[in-house]
C-alpha cells in the first residue's frame, strides 16, 4: 500500500474543500486553539509511520480518553463492569440525560458521558492514587512518559461542566455511584484533560490494532476477547449519534472528541489519528471524519 502518496493526496483533497465546523466553546479553555490546525499520523503494525502537517501538536483528547478508561475498568472489574453500565449505542449526543431516567441510572454505554462517569467512579474505587495511577497507566500502554493532564482544561471545564454535574448526580440517585460525585467529577474532568499529538495517541491505540499487544511484543496489555470488545464498543458507540455514519463511511473502530482529535484502528493493519479543531453538529471533527473516509476509500480497505 503505498500510504505517503494516500496522506499526501488526503491532506490536498481536505485542504481544499470548505468543510463547515465550529470549535467546542462549552469549555472555554477549548475555544482557544487555532481551527486551521490539521494533521495526520498513521502507523502500520509493521511499525512503518506516516504523517502530515499538526501531526507533531497536542491537543485536548477529551473523550477519546474513555476507551482508556474503560479498558483500565474492565481489568480491574471484569464482567461486573456491565452490571453497571451497557454496551448499546445511544443513539443521543454525548452528554444527553433523557436515557438514563427511562433506564433507571444505567448508562446506554461507557462511550457516553454518563457511562464515562460510571467508570471514573469504578476507577475511582479501584485506585489508590486515581488520577496519578491512570496517567501512569496511559503513559504505559503509549509509551511516552511526557503526556500530561492540561490543568487549565481541567479547571475550564470543571467550572462550567453543568451537564456532567447533572448526570453524575443522578446517577448518583439511582445508587450507580460510589463515590462524591465532586471526586468522581474531578478525575472525569482530568483524564478529559490529557493532551496528546496524533502520534503519541496512535502509539497509545496501537495495542488494538495489534492483538492487544506492544508493536514489539515485548508485553501484551490486554486478551484477545477483551481486545475485540473494545473495538466492538468503539465501533458501535465511539461517535454517539453519529457511530452509524462514521461507520457507514469510514468502515473503522474509531473514537472521537471534542477537543477535534478522532483515532481509528483497522486490526492487524495499523492505527490512525487525526486531528481539525471545527466540529459538525454532532460534535466529531468535520474534517477528521472525511479524512478518515478517504483514507478507506483509498486504501479499498476497512474491516467490513
Ligand atoms: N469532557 C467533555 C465533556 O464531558 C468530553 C466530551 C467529548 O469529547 N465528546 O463534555
Amino acid at each position: 500500500m503505498n500510504y505517503p502518496q494516500i496522506l499526501k493526496e488526503v491532506q490536498e483533497e481536505i485542504n481544499a474543500q470548505q468543510l463547515e465546523g465550529k470549535i467546542a466553546t462549552y469549555i472555554p479553555e477549548l475555544a482557544k486553539v487555532n481551527p486551521d490546525c490539521f494533521g495526520m499520523h498513521l502507523t502500520c503494525v509493521d511499525g512503518q509511520h506516516f504523517a502530515f502537517g499538526d501531526s507533531k501538536e497536542r491537543f485536548s483528547i477529551q473523550s477519546i480518553s474513555k476507551v482508556l478508561s474503560m479498558a483500565l475498568a474492565m481489568q480491574l472489574e471484569g464482567n461486573n463492569l456491565w452490571k453497571r453500565v451497557d454496551v448499546e449505542p445511544s443513539g443521543t449526543p454525548f452528554n444527553s440525560l433523557i436515557q438514563l431516567e427511562n433506564e433507571n441510572g444505567i448508562p446506554r454505554n461507557p462511550l457516553i458521558n454518563a457511562g464515562a462517569i460510571v467508570v471514573a467512579d469504578v476507577l475511582v474505587s479501584h485506585l489508590d492514587h486515581p488520577k496519578e495511577d491512570f496517567l501512569n497507566y496511559v503513559r504505559q500502554l503509549s509509551g511516552h512518559q511526557m503526556i500530561h493532564f492540561d490543568l487549565k482544561v481541567a479547571q475550564s471545564e470543571a467550572e462550567t461542566g453543568f451537564r456532567n454535574a447533572a448526570l453524575a448526580n443522578f446517577l448518583k440517585s439511582y445508587g450507580n455511584l460510589q463515590n462524591d460525585v465532586d471526586t468522581v467529577l474531578d478525575f472525569y474532568f482530568h483524564q478529559c484533560s490529557i493532551a496528546m499529538n496524533c502520534h503519541e495517541l496512535v502509539d497509545t491505540f496501537m495495542v488494538f490494532a495489534n492483538g492487544g499487544c506492544l508493536l514489539d511484543q515485548s508485553e501484551c496489555f490486554f486478551t484477545l476477547s477483551q481486545t475485540k470488545r473494545i473495538n466492538a464498543i468503539m465501533q458501535t458507540c465511539g461517535f454517539y449519534d453519529e457511530a452509524g455514519e462514521f461507520t457507514f463511511r469510514v468502515g473503522l473502530p474509531g473514537k472521537s472528541g471534542v477537543g477535534g482529535g478522532i483515532v481509528a484502528v483497522h486490526p492487524q493493519q495499523y492505527a490512525v489519528a487525526v486531528w481539525s479543531p471545527p466540529l459538525n453538529p454532532k460534535g466529531n471533527s468535520a474534517k477528521g471524519m472525511a479524512a478518515l473516509e478517504l483514507l478507506t476509500t483509498k486504501t479499498g480497505l476497512s474491516i467490513f
